[in-house]
């Protein structure tokens, strides 16, 4: 299995905008460009919703079939490790190896400093053109980027092998992730991620590392988007780089794990991967449940109820819904309105606090964040919820197909 040029992971939380989201790709497809679909949902969805892995491939598949999708389609186990990789094995066929929470676990010393030897002779691709970041790399590096990175790259392995296993090699695309750690990692410790993945035989075909910036679920990028440019750019050197020297696969591309909607970051990515021929891997979060909450505060009556009655229940459970989300969303408590001032919104208001349009002075990110994480209250409401999204189909998968199209589609990957 080989990965295109282009992808998007595509979250689903509740498997009904599926064909929506195909919608937007084949707007895509008729400018000319070819964007494949990667629906991922993680096991902490899953958990959250109440799914299941199969639920997540029944729900693609019936969009696939209802749009009469012809090109591939991918269903990513996304930030899976050893303990729950089994559960995703029959119906996934992307797998997202996340071994975040192995980097800076110790290898042996017997282990490290056969890493450093094997890694020694990559020491005199430094500099390498484009990359200015590191222009040189030492024996203590190494060293230092063995005792950081080698146990985790030497766990993608473990998954990659069990995965391989029980599936053939052939049959699935890995990502690996870092994205999920402390620090970002810098273009030369990425090249060394890499070399290390070859030498553990892990076909790696999308990487995603942690970078610069703070990118939290649904809401734009914080942070310096200049020395993100730099980084990103460098990152596709050191790829383009990695593929030759380690014979990696040669659709190896960057995966960029956003959480959604990083608007001012799109321009930037677009210009660089057009510049180095690149592909791309665009990671969503599950704002598509968003579009659905604005589209049925939109629709009114019951519709806008049942919103308000979600933001009701998640302001008063707050602590709890952030609890999973703790690292990767910014809620400042005292920006988000009472639920009894919610309760009295006509649609206008509430759409225009929820929709992520940054020129609306009523837009809140707060309560955007809140609501981002509140799925867990609709999950909750089960088919009162599922009732109420049949109901307000066509006004939310209009708002779906044209979130995904303009707001993300169009300025990353068609530059407009
Ligand atoms: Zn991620």
């Amino acid at each position: 299995m080989r990965l295109e040029q282009y992808s998007i992971g595509v979250g689903d939380r509740f498997g009904h905008q599926g064909a929506a989201q195909l919608r937007a790709l084949e707007l895509a497809a008729k400018q000319g460009v070819s964007i494949v679909p990667v629906w991922n949902k993680s096991f902490r969805e899953h958990t959250i919703v109440g799914t299941n892995p199969g639920n997540a491939r029944a729900a693609a598949d019936r969009a696939v079939r209802e749009r009469g999708w012809k090109q591939s389609y991918y269903i990513d186990a996304d930030h899976i490790g050893l303990k729950n990789v089994d559960l995703f094995l029959e119906s996934s066929s992307f797998y997202t190896l996340d071994v975040a929470d192995f980097i800076g676990k110790a290898a042996s010393e017997s282990e490290l400093s056969s890493f450093v030897s094997a890694m020694k002779p990559y020491m005199s691709e430094f500099p390498i053109p484009g990359v200015q970041t590191t222009t040189a790399v030492t024996e203590h590096d190494l060293a230092a980027i063995g005792r950081k990175y080698h146990f985790a790259v030497q766990e993608a392995g473990r998954i990659y092998r069990h995965i391989a296993e029980k599936k053939g090699a052939e049959n699935f695309v890995a990502e690996v992730s870092t994205d999920e750690a402390n620090e970002p990692q810098t273009p030369a410790q990425l090249f060394f991620i890499l070399a290390a993945l070859a030498r553990e035989g892990v076909r790696v075909q999308t990487i995603a590392p942690k970078f610069t910036g703070s990118f939290l679920k649904g809401i734009d990028y914080v942070g310096d988007v200049g020395k993100f440019a730099t980084e990103f750019e460098e990152d596709l050197v050191v790829i383009a780089h990695a593929i030759k020297t380690f014979k990696l696969p040669d659709n190896l591309k960057l995966s960029v794990h956003s959480g959604s909607d990083k608007f001012s970051l799109y321009p930037v990515i677009h210009r660089a991967i057009k510049k180095h021929h690149a592909g791309l891997h665009l990671k969503t979060a599950g704002t598509t449940w968003l579009e659905e909450l604005i589209g049925l505060a939109a629709s009114g009556g019951e519709g806008l109820a049942l919103a308000q009655e979600v933001y009701r229940i998640a302001y008063e459970r707050i602590d709890e819904l952030c609890k999973p989300y703790e690292t990767v969303i910014h809620i400042d408590r005292s920006k988000l309105p009472a639920p009894q001032a919610v309760r009295s919104w006509e649609s206008k208001e509430y759409v225009s606090a929820l929709r992520h349009n940054q020129a609306d002075p009523k837009y809140n990110l707060h309560v955007r964040q809140l609501l981002h994480i509140g799925y867990k209250v609709a999950a909750e409401m089960g088919d009162r919820y599922l009732t109420m999204l049949d109901r307000a189909k066509e006004v939310i998968g209009q708002n779906v197909t044209e979130n995904l199209y303009q707001r993300h589609i169009v300025p990353l990957f068609l530059g407009s």
